[in-house]
């Protein structure tokens, strides 16, 4: 039965990411090309295994070709596709110029498409991706066969049978290649995940221990400045303006030292009703001279009332919104535009950040916001992480909308605090609704 030996095949195909899946578990990316030899043996035993009838040869090694292109690389495409051609060589047949240009299609196929499906992102169209690109070869087998039946230069007796051979054929070509591009998501998936808690377990235990140090200098630095402030009261000599001037310096590097702490913890220490509107004009003021240098307008447009409320933590909220408004400066060029746009919907108050720089594109969207994700050579890539983290503690969130060369927009909506009297009105009435 046809569908049996077919099945057979499937398990065949999805053996080499399997068997890599249990090798890899989600180490590194191993030295030796385990995945290049695994797909070779694969498309072997495909053509060993393959079911033979009316002449032709029905196997999935066009999965298995298209599969070793799009996860195992250029190289591996290549040497699984030599592999192959060379196999079917030496089981020869009738038809062999027929299986040489079907195999070829599929080679040339994953080839030039498999830079494209790296910057597909979501699982589902990689996997409708993989199954059109199988299906390449086998429209151009069942075009053939056809015209060979016409001919009749196949050995059929029924065309009925042959017709549910396709059938199946195609049916399970979908599945297999669909199946194996989900293996591999996951393999990758997990992979990702394991390196990105690495690296997120060094930077909470660097960012621990900073913080320690920055609390243990700070305390000796107190001290110091109260000595010297008294000394400056003692002396009369012609020191006294050195003393402003260390003074002023000792405390520019408290201020430093006192925003690293808050911003290395960012849970929220002092939850007060912060007038939003007033926060970000001090924060256009703060950005402005920094806009100028790099050659940006930024201006500020709101229509909201003045005295508009958000329950915030005041330095942490001018944190993340300074986050947000820098990155939007360093992505606009010389002579674009940076907005700050304060708009009221509902019971949320959003502040737009615009910006008429670089954009993103979908790959670049999707992962911003993800641990050390940065393309600035001096780049941290924590600014936007820590940002959300910050707005999502104060109950709110954080949009992002983009297009590639034309520009960002973050959004960054906080629920507007009620007034205590507006709250006890609304609270009465629910009274007497009850
Ligand atoms: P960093 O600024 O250190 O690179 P961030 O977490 O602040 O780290 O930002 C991560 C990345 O997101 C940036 O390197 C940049 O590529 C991208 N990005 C952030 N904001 C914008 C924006 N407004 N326009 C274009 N790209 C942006
Ligand atoms: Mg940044």
């Amino acid at each position: 039965m046809i569908i049996e030996k077919l099945l057979l095949q499937v398990l065949i195909v999805l053996s080499p990411v399997l068997i890599y899946s249990v090798i890899s578990n989600g180490k590194k990316e191993p030295r030796f090309p385990f995945l290049m030899v695994f797909y070779m043996l694969a498309g072997v035993l495909c053509i060993v295994f393959s079911y033979q009838t009316f002449g032709l040869y029905w196997d999935l090694r066009y999965v298995i070709v298209v599969c070793a292109f799009l996860y195992g690389g250029v190289r591996t495409g290549w040497v699984v596709f030599a592999v192959l051609m060379l196999t079917r060589t030496i089981y020869g047949g009738d038809h062999l110029p027929f299986a040489y240009l079907c195999i070829t299609s599929a080679a040339l196929a994953a080839y030039f498409f498999q830079a494209k499906y790296q910057q597909v992102v979501t699982k589902w169209k990689k996997v409708l991706f993989t199954i059109a690109l199988s299906l390449v070869p086998v429209v151009i087998q069942v075009t053939i066969t056809m015209i060979l039946v016409s001919q009749h230069a196949l050995p059929v007796m029924d065309e009925s049978v042959l017709a549910s051979y396709l059938f199946y054929y195609v049916l399970v070509i979908i599945i297999a290649a669909g199946f194996i591009t989900l293996l591999h998501e996951a393999v990758n998936e997990r992979r990702r995940m394991q390196e990105e808690i690495i690296r997120a377990e060094k930077f909470n235990t660097l960012a621990g221990l900073a913080a320690s140090i920055a609390h243990e200098v700070r305390n000796p630095l107190t001290v110091v400045k109260g000595f010297l402030q008294l000394m400056k009261e003692d002396d009369k000599s012609t020191n006294q303006q050195y003393f402003s001037l260390v003074l002023n310096e000792l405390g520019r590097a408290e201020n430093i030292i006192n925003d690293y702490l808050s911003f290395a913890k960012p849970e929220l220490k002092s939850v007060e009703n912060v007038k939003l509107l007033e926060t970000v004009q001090e924060i256009q003021a703060l950005l402005q001279p920094y806009a100028i240098k790099e050659g940006v307008h930024l201006n500020e447009l709101h229509d909201i009332e003045e005295g508009l409320l958000v329950k915030a933590d005041r330095n942490q909220l001018k944190q993340a919104l300074i986050n947000f408004v820098k990155n939007a400066i360093e992505a606009t060029p010389n002579g674009g535009n940076v907005s700050l746009i304060v708009q009221q919907t509902g019971n949320m108050v959003t502040v737009h950040i615009s910006d008429t720089g670089k954009g993103m594109n979908k790959e670049e969207l999707s992962r911003i916001g993800s641990l050390f994700y940065t393309t600035k050579d001096k780049g941290t890539g924590l600014g936007t992480m820590v940002s959300i983290r910050i707005i999502e503690a104060m109950a709110g969130m954080v949009t992002f909308k983009s297009k590639e060369l034309v520009g960002t927009t973050v959004s960054v909506s906080l629920p507007v605090q009620k007034e205590p009297a507006t709250i006890h009105s609304i609270n009465d009435k629910k009274k007497e609704a009850m």
